[in-house]
């Protein structure tokens, strides 16, 4: 179904505002996953983390509350993270550009998805340098059913889907060889960097978590992804190391200096490939590249 004029508006309108509202349980799912003894749906009820006041319905709507209440609980006064409306901004930018680029389809849904687990990881790994295997694990599933589902969006490499469909391979079944070679190719090239890391510093230098992550970047995404991807979330981490260090507020623990965590880095770097790295290919690379 082909959306036009004014009901292409109403449904972006709608797209947009279901982000918003998937943002706010993200923010949930952000605060609760990681803390022990937190359910993500138990209580339904949002509270203070502070005065553990349950928050009422007219102080939980997205964006327009942390605003009105200027960044305040209500009742104890305590800071509320500006982290609240950015997540929920965040989710309704990636719903509208998501559903621009996909329609009304399931890959809006698997896509959707997907940013949503990196945003997620972003911001857990962030805080408590871990990334959980809840957010990673069932979202390896969905990339495998939208491989199978769009082979025809397949981000498969051109040389192994010719070679594979003149072996007679159905498209779909290339599609998923395709998102499993990446992630294999993305999960090993990462681990095995930390491990000789970890050789030759003898402490490690990746978390545990960040091959499995980067495995999942490029089932999305596809091979081509996993150079791109690595060297602008190393860019990103060491940009912000920079203005960490200039600014005097580099994390210290201890004697040393705190790790930083590479997981945000990989998901900011992700998304910006998912937005941007075809564009960047067309321009980058000469037009009859492809052949
Ligand atoms: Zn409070």
């Amino acid at each position: 179904m082909e959306l036009t004029g004014v009901s292409l508006l109403i449904v972006s309108a709608i797209v947009t505002a279901f982000g918003l509202v998937v943002g706010s349980f993200l923010n949930v799912v952000i605060y609760r996953l990681p803390r022990e003894g937190l359910d993500v749906t138990k209580p339904s009820r949002s509270f203070c983390p502070f005065c553990h006041n349950q928050i009422a319905w007219y102080d939980n709507i997205p964006v327009l509350s942390w605003v009105f209440l200027r960044g305040h609980c209500r009742s104890c006064r305590a800071p509320i993270s500006i982290r609240y409306p950015l997540v929920e901004i965040l989710s309704a930018l990636l719903s509208f550009f998501i559903f621009q680029a996909e329609g009304l389809t399931f890959r809006y849904i698997f896509y959707f998805y997907f940013t949503l687990c990196l945003t997620a990881i972003a911001f857990i790994d962030l805080e408590f340098m871990v990334i959980p295997d809840i957010l990673v694990r069932p979202t390896y599933l969905v990339g495998l059913i939208s491989a199978i589902a769009y082979p025809d969006k397949s981000p498969t490499n051109k040389a192994l889907w010719i070679y594979l469909s003149e072996l007679g391979w159905n498209p779909r079944l290339i599609s998923l060889a395709g998102a499993a070679l990446a992630f294999l190719v993305a999960f090993l090239s990462l681990w095995l960097l930390s491990m000789i890391y970890k050789l030759l510093k003898g402490h490690r230098g990746l978390g545990e978590g960040d091959p499995p992550l980067m495995g999942l970047i490029a089932l999305f995404l596809g091979l081509s992804s996993i150079l791109p991807v690595l060297l602008l979330s190393s860019l990103l981490g060491l940009l912000s190391v920079v203005i960490l260090v200039f600014s005097g507020r580099f994390p210290k623990s201890g004697l040393g200096l705190r790790p930083i965590p590479f997981g945000p880095f990989l998901s900011l770097a992700a998304l910006i490939w998912l937005f941007w790295g075809q564009r960047f290919l067309d321009w980058y690379l000469p037009t009859n590249f492809y052949g």
